[in-house]
């Protein structure tokens, strides 16, 4: 089926009902129903009959959408929302071709998803006093990069991953860990995932031969792109004898879950999020966690809540740990303003939805904030740090693996 006759075919299921306004972050900040999911959708019905033409200002309406599909989680039709924003961002570009007004960063990212990291030049950027030089000289803004340096975190060293890692006792299963491109910026999450899966018996791989899911190409229209990456990954865990495909970035494992739809193709085994598979899998006695007195905002990504819709499993795993305070994080239906590159791309929205949150943050003073996605992670930590509150900014995983009493479980990974 071609572009326009999906979009003619999931837009046909909309009736117009309104259901999912009140739950559209877009609609409720702006009041405007061309921000909103009803609206989007009127006006690629309307491009598709050729009753509207395409203008920056509808372009603008539709590149408004968060993807954050809180809207398809609401919607009695079942419109297949989130698919069709990607067809209609993929209907825009062909009709107008987009990579002129593609801002500096939009650029700058996609050649380093392409390319990976330069991590070594970002530590040397960080450790030599460069950025403390940047940020003062106002030079970042002048390039148009001053929001890209905002959510760099402090870069951990690189510690190259092996390709495979035995299990410590008897084995109880195999699987392989999904690195992504953001794989440096989440190195703490994925080493204590693989630490406690080893631990656990499961022997662990990861496969050099993955590349980024394609979340942020798909969502930006660049169909063929994400297609492309979403095949070299299905080729390069499909190629092992695992039983489960883990990740721990749910906007990654949202795009990994539905490659199905994306290229017709999809992985052999399920694809799991690393607190998913950690909570249903039976522990062994040997590993026990040390108390934690401390209170914990739970922050429930959209891609958890609203696509895998597995954010209960963060509560339950979490529970293990003795004297834990878990508290929701207040609004967690609602987006961040991370978004994928909207953080980036949209600074005005993002921001506005980011204040939300750090509202929330500043009533309830928690101790730490898990949240399973890392550009959620990025973004609200830099809210956290520009307010001055003290607050710590973790992954789930990461929080119950620094718990683990005794600490013997590292000694498989780390270093790698
Ligand atoms: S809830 Fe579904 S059917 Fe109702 S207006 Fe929204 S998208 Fe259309
Ligand atoms: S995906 Fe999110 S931002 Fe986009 S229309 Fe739906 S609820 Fe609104």
């Amino acid at each position: 089926m071609n572009i326009e006759s999906f979009i003619h075919q999931e837009a046909d299921k909309c009736v117009k009902c309104g259901l999912c306004l009140p739950h559209c972050p877009t609609y409720l900040k702006t009041r405007n129903e061309a921000d909103s999911p009803r609206g989007r959708i009127a006006l690629l019905q309307g491009l598709v009959e050729n009753a509207l033409e395409l203008s920056p200002q509808l372009s603008g309406h539709i590149d408004g959408c968060l993807s954050c599909r809180a809207c398809e989680h609401a919607c009695p039709s079942v419109v297949r929302f989130g698919q069709l924003m990607d067809a209609g961002r993929a209907l825009i570009k062909e009709r107008e071709g987009r990579s002129a007004d593609h801002s500096r960063q939009a650029r700058l990212t996609a050649r380093l998803r392409g390319k990976g990291l330069p991590i070594p030049l970002l530590r040397l950027y960080q450790k030599s006093g460069m950025q403390w030089l940047a940020r003062r000289s106002g030079i970042l803004k002048r390039l148009g990069l001053e929001r890209l340096d905002r959510y760099l975190p402090l870069l951990p060293r690189p510690a190259p991953w092996r390709e495979v890692y035995g299990p410590v006792g008897d084995m109880r299963g195999s699987v392989a860990l999904f690195t992504g491109c953001m794989g440096p910026f989440e190195q703490t999450s994925l080493e204590a995932t693989a630490s406690l899966l080893v631990q656990c018996g499961y022997r662990v791989h990861v496969p050099r031969a993955q590349v980024c899911c394609g979340a942020l190409d798909q969502h930006e229209g660049n169909l063929d792109t994400a297609r492309a990456m979403a095949r070299s990954n299905i080729n390069a865990f499909n190629a092992l004898s695992i039983d489960a495909v883990i990740f721990t970035a749910s906007g990654c494992g949202a795009t990994l879950s539905e490659y199905q739809a994306l290229a017709g193709q999809s992985f052999q085994t399920p694809v799991m999020d690393s607190t998913s598979f950690l909570q249903q899998m039976a522990w062994p006695s040997h590993i026990t966690f040390t108390p934690l007195a401390r209170r914990v905002a739970v922050h429930d990504p959209c891609t958890l809540t609203h696509v895998l819709r597995t954010q209960n499993s963060v509560y339950s795993l979490l529970a293990l740990i003795p004297e834990i305070q878990l508290i929701p994080l207040p609004g967690n239906t609602f987006c961040c303003g991370a978004a994928g590159s909207t953080m980036i791309s949209q600074p005005e929205m993002a921001d506005t939805l980011l204040e939300d949150k750090i509202a929330a943050l500043d009533a309830l003073q928690p101790d730490i904030l898990v949240t399973s996605n890392i550009g959620c992670g990025l973004h609200l930590a830099a809210g956290i740090r520009e307010a001055g509150l003290a607050v710590e900014v973790m992954h789930p995983v990461a929080l119950l693996e620094r718990q683990v009493k005794g600490k013997d479980t590292r000694g498989k990974i780390q270093g790698k």
